[in-house]
């Protein structure tokens, strides 16, 4: 699925890292390795993996930095941290105080 790498270019941009210009290379890095680069954490185990599965079909459905509960935008600062989270901060801090 290519798709995933456009996508990935999507993240970049609308996180505004513009500066990593590198051509994709179709049989090059892996999908974690991207990751890896773009958020700075190193992505481990399966969990994240499906995580990161998940964002990528957000991305493609165009879903991706909008809050699954109330709909609004995630915000910048708390995507560049987590990329693949589903909630605003609000509603992180609602389900955590549950
Ligand atoms: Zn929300």
């Amino acid at each position: 699925m290519r798709a995933n790498d456009e996508a990935l270019g999507e993240v970049r941009e609308s996180l505004g890292e513009g500066t990593n210009d590198d051509e994709h290379d179709p049989e090059g890095p892996t999908m974690s390795d991207e990751w890896s680069k773009l958020t700075g954490l190193q992505t481990e185990g399966e969990n994240e993996l499906r995580e990161l599965d998940a964002a990528l079909e957000r991305i493609e459905k165009n879903e991706f930095g909008m809050c699954e509960s109330c709909g609004n935008a995630i915000g910048r600062p708390r995507l560049e941290a987590r990329p693949y989270t589903t909630l605003c901060i609000d509603c992180a801090r609602k389900a955590e105080a549950h």
